[in-house]
């Protein structure tokens, strides 16, 4: 049997408060999901950490260090909006390098997943929006600086645009990024990527749908890059504490399937991070982010 390469920590999980829309052990609830549905289709790694060399590649150094010492000033922690904790400095390091692991394994296998991953709201010098470290932008650059592939697709297709991503791969003309989300969702000063998508709230399947398949076709029309990296945030499902889109579960299975099938079958490789996805329900959240990997084990 072909098993799914995951890629997962246990550190990834930090506290939050109850009260937090964030939810601080999304990460062990999927994991444990997981294992307790597919224990034999899965192939575990474990990430180290991100290191200084290759973070200051995609982050400022002074920012960096802030981090590392727990330096950070009061008006860069209200950005990120979570409780700093040693775990928080920790998992950080660990989940950003996690994508990169991600990718590397897909390079080789076609398809992986990390059960973290989508901080695409940190910037080049500062912290957003539950966001340290920028792991795509970081995979994304340090891909084409170890000369592992030439072109990085990154489709971004959480409900919110991954601001902090675009601003710091616009320097690399062979990373492009693509995001499909909601016009009025956070963050509300919009970055330009290479192409975006600025959806209406209130959208369903169908829309949502036909405009992927529409995107997925110009994006293929332009460039043919050498691997993808998938943001699949499950924050445009209906039921999102902050999303506004009104997509359906099984909206989101087909949205998966349809990028899958789409780079699967052109045999790009393509690594998935879990992006966003907010609910009290802590089962029902972990079953939501279940979905990619559903999906991909079914694909492989
Ligand atoms: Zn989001």
């Amino acid at each position: 049997m072909k098993k799914l390469p995951i890629i997962y920590h246990p550190h990834y999980d930090i506290p939050v408060p109850k009260i937090h829309s964030f939810v601080g052990n999304k990460f062990s609830d999927l994991f444990t999901y997981l294992q307790d549905h597919y224990f034999q289709n899965l192939d575990i790694l474990t990430p180290s950490s991100a290191t200084f060399e290759n973070l200051k590649k995609s982050h400022e150094i002074d920012y960096i260090n802030k981090v590392t010492n727990n330096q950070l000033a009061k008006d860069h922690l209200r950005l990120i909006n979570l409780p700093w904790s040693e775990r928080l400095r920790e998992r950080s390091f660990l989940e950003t390098e996690g994508t990169f692991l991600t990718a590397k394994k897909s390079l080789k296998t076609g398809l992986s997943c990390h059960v973290g991953g989508g901080t695409h709201h940190a910037h080049f010098d500062h912290g957003y929006g539950f966001c340290v470290f920028n792991d795509l932008a970081y995979t994304a650059i340090n891909l084409i600086k170890e000369k592992l592939v030439t072109k990085v697709l990154i489709l971004d297709l959480d409900v919110h645009q991954g601001d902090g991503t675009i601003d710091i791969c616009k320097k690399y003309s062979s990373i492009y990024t693509c995001s499909i989300h909601s016009n009025s969702n956070f963050p509300y000063d919009k970055k330009k990527g290479w192409m975006d998508v600025s959806l209406p709230s209130a959208i369903g399947d169908d829309e949502y749908l036909e405009t992927l398949k529409k995107t997925l076709q110009s994006i293929h029309e332009q460039i043919t890059p050498d691997i993808v990296l998938y943001d699949a945030g499950v924050d445009i499902f209906l039921d999102d504490k902050l999303g506004n889109l009104k997509v359906s579960l099984d909206g989101i299975r087909q949205r998966d399937y349809m990028v899958l099938d789409h780079y699967r079958k052109k045999n790009i490789p393509l690594a998935t991070v879990i992006g966003g996805g907010y609910s009290k329900d802590h089962q029902e959240l972990a079953s939501r982010h279940g979905i990619i990997f559903e999906t991909a084990i079914k694909y492989l």
